[in-house]
């Protein structure tokens, strides 16, 4: 299989008529195989650098919200030293596959940054509809019902999801950003199989 970049240009006569269209295909194969994660197909780390740091800056220029999740596997060494890594590959594949069908808006990105974690990038949204919608993800991965007998927190796989919502012009970094959703993810971590959301308003009132 290749990839292409497609641009369609007019054909036009000397009496500026269209007469056709030329279709201008450039390979663009090795591009797409270097941002994509083999095993599942989704964006893989170094695409999300650049979707992330894109997307933060536009959100900090328009006062837009944005929201950063970091998703991991519960207890995923313990999955694969009791099914095999093979499975543990399957299983991966059929959470990102679940991510996958859980996106409902092109503004919102979905990336494997690692073994057995995923990042979602959610724009212009509130924290409210952000949260809902990341605790539904983590509501689906369990519902696929994936057995992991050796859990402690469920007789199937699911995830924990630290999160951090933003209303647009606070953060303008986004390594912040991503120590942000990671502190709220070692949080979420405590009980697993959780979701912990913060925004810069949760800070201010506890504080
Ligand atoms: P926690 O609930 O705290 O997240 O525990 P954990 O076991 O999920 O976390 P830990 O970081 O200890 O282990 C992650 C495991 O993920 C270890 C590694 O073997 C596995 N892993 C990472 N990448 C892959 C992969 O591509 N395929 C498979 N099968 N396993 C992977
Ligand atoms: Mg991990
Ligand atoms: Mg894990």
């Amino acid at each position: 299989m290749h990839w292409a970049n497609s641009r369609i240009l007019p054909n036009i006569n000397e009496r500026y008529q269209i007469t056709g269209f030329t279709n201008l295909l450039q390979d663009s194969t090795s591009k797409k195989l270097s941002i994509t994660d083999k095993l599942t197909t989704l964006p893989n780390r170094r695409s999300f650098e650049d979707v992330l740091e894109r997307e933060i800056k536009l959100s900090y220029r328009h006062g837009t919200a944005i929201a950063l999740a970091i998703l991991d596997v519960d207890f995923f060494k313990l999955y694969n030293d009791t099914y095999g890594h093979p499975q543990g590959d399957k299983a991966l594949r059929d959470v990102a596959n679940c991510i996958i069908g859980c996106l409902r808006r092109p503004s919102d990105f979905a990336f494997r940054i690692g073994g057995e974690e995923f990042a979602i990038i959610i724009t212009e949204q509130d924290a409210a509809k952000a949260q809902a919608f990341l605790d539904r993800i983590r509501e689906e991965v369990e519902a696929l019902h994936i057995p992991h007998e050796k859990s402690t927190i469920s007789d199937y796989v699911t995830i924990s999801i630290g999160a951090y919502w933003s209303a647009g012009n606070q953060i303008s970094d986004k390594n912040e950003l991503y120590t942000e959703a990671d502190k709220a993810l070692y949080l979420a971590k405590n009980n697993r199989n959780e979701l912990v959301v913060h925004n810069h308003q949760s800070y201010v009132k506890s504080a």
